[in-house]
């Protein structure tokens, strides 16, 4: 899973791969360009990752009823 954030210092927009176990956990997630902690997940733009080009999802929860939870348990 790619997980996208949004740096609240630089607004830079990255990706991080991380397993969602990872992140449920609370991965640790520093902006890449300007090494802040201050970063807010994009929950619109999550990308399965084994379908590309499918990105222009405006809904957060388009996913939830499939074989993965997006945001459930
Ligand atoms: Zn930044």
């Amino acid at each position: 899973m790619f997980y996208t954030f949004i740096c609240n210092s630089c607004q830079e927009v990255f990706e991080i791969k991380a397993s969602i176990s990872e992140i449920s956990n609370g991965l640790k997630v520093v902006c890449p360009k300007c090494a802040s902690s201050d970063v807010t997940r994009d929950y619109s733009k999550i990308n399965i990752g084994t379908s590309a080009g499918s990105g222009a999802k405006s809904s957060s929860c388009s996913t939830c009823s499939g074989s993965k939870g997006c945001c459930g348990s």
